[in-house]
């Protein structure tokens, strides 16, 4: 689950780590409200920022200063609404401008090699840090932890060195790493970011950015966290999914896949990958036998224009075959389905589920080869080979 900018600020600031205070607005006016009590504060501007789930606002025109009140609306007028990556900006971020000398980037990931939290930074942060990473990588300095010993302040301060020569601020960076790996195991985090880290004139060690990736996985035992998810900002298919109890992930092909189990739902994409297809999506209907999580999926499915065909990949074990056939004669009778299916089935109950599906006018096939060749050779407007 990604959260917005302002509420990882909140949460990197309850875990002790610097971070400016700020107010988030959904109107130009509210905008103009919080610069004008930022003003009365001492600020001497502010900075406005797109609250999307989208890295790279800056590039894109989602973050601007403004001097004055008058101007923080003006910017506002033009953020709000905006489309960055194709997600419109409903809410802003308004904080104190802050004064940058130097811009470093801080993060951790789970790395799948060495299995444990990686703590990554450079002194060359900021929006260009893809860049970085690509044509300098000897800029960004790694180091995996051990989670038995966590990152141990020596191993810290050598990292906080890579960032600054000055003791007092590599000092301070160190202890923003340590607060920041809390904040992974505290929030049951994948994925944690600051760019930038600034040092500002007066020396001081701030985060300005933040951006925080939640393990879906953890939020059972995060109830607070999990309270925070915004649906409006996430993609409408994949609400719908989590809604419905599926597991869903939308990508950009023509094949729309429905396949029960992960493992599976995984292998049906790499198959259609094989024979010259793209997958429009990864779903896992489960393990459980319900027509209605079937009827879910095919909406969810049908909705997206770019599908042109439909691909059932059902291994029965704990699923029922027929369970499934009968959810795709109830999904057919309530909606059309616009686009050709196909259907392979084999396991529990297929017989049951062939003569369900037949009755109704559909072919089942028991092959999965065969059954991802009709569906790639379909989304392409052709005929099987
Ligand atoms: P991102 O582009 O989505 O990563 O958004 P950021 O919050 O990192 O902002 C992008 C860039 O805008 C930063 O790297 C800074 O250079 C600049 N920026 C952000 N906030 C401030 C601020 O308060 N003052 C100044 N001077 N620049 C800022
Ligand atoms: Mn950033």
């Amino acid at each position: 689950m990604n959260l917005h900018e302002y509420q990882a600020r909140d949460i990197l600031r309850r875990y002790g780590i610097p971070v400016p205070e700020g107010e988030v607005a959904k109107t130009p006016a509210e905008v103009r409200t919080i610069a004008e009590k930022l003003a009365r504060a001492g600020a001497s501007g502010v900075v406005i920022k797109a609250q999307v789930h989208a890295g790279g606002r800056g590039k894109a025109g989602g973050v601007k200063l403004a001097k004055s009140p008058d101007e923080a609306e003006a910017v506002a007028a033009k953020i709000l609404g905006m489309q960055i990556k194709g997600l419109t900006v409903h809410l802003v971020l308004v904080a104190p401008a802050a004064e940058i000398k130097t811009e470093s980037y801080v993060g951790f990931i789970v790395d799948r090699v060495t299995q444990r939290p990686v703590l990554m930074v450079s002194p060359a942060g900021g929006i260009d840090i893809e860049e970085v990473a690509a044509k300098t990588p000897d800029k960004i300095h790694q180091l995996a932890i051990d989670p038995r010993f966590g990152l141990l302040p020596h191993q810290a301060l050598a990292m906080g060195f890579k960032l600054y020569a000055d003791v007092a601020q590599a000092r301070a960076a160190a202890e923003v790493m340590q607060r920041l790996y809390a904040t992974v195991y505290g929030v049951g985090a994948s994925l944690v970011e600051i760019n930038p880290l600034i040092t500002n004139s007066a020396g001081a060690v701030v985060a300005l950015d933040a951006k925080l990736v939640v393990d879906d996985n953890e939020l059972d035992r995060h109830e607070e966290i999990a309270a925070l998810r915004d649906s409006t900002a996430e993609d409408p298919s994949e609400v719908r999914a989590r809604e419905a109890g599926l597991t869903f992930i939308k990508l950009e092909g023509k094949v729309g896949c429905c396949v029960n189990g992960a493992g599976l739902a995984m292998a049906t994409m790499d198959l259609v990958k094989f024979y010259g297809g793209e997958p429009a999506n990864f779903l896992d209907i489960g393990g459980s036998s319900n027509p209605q999580k079937v009827v879910a999926a095919l909406q969810i499915i049908t909705a997206e224009p770019a599908v042109r065909a439909i691909l059932f990949n059902i291994f029965g074990g704990i699923t029922r075959c027929d369970d499934v056939a009968n959810g795709i004669v109830q999904a057919t009778q309530a909606f059309p389905l616009k686009v050709p299916i196909v259907i392979r089935l084999t396991g529990t109950n297929e017989k049951e589920a062939v003569q369900i599906l037949t009755k109704a006018g559909f072919q089942a096939l028991t092959d999965m080869d065969e059954a991802v060749k009709q569906a790639v050779a379909k989304s392409k407007g052709g005929a099987a080979a």
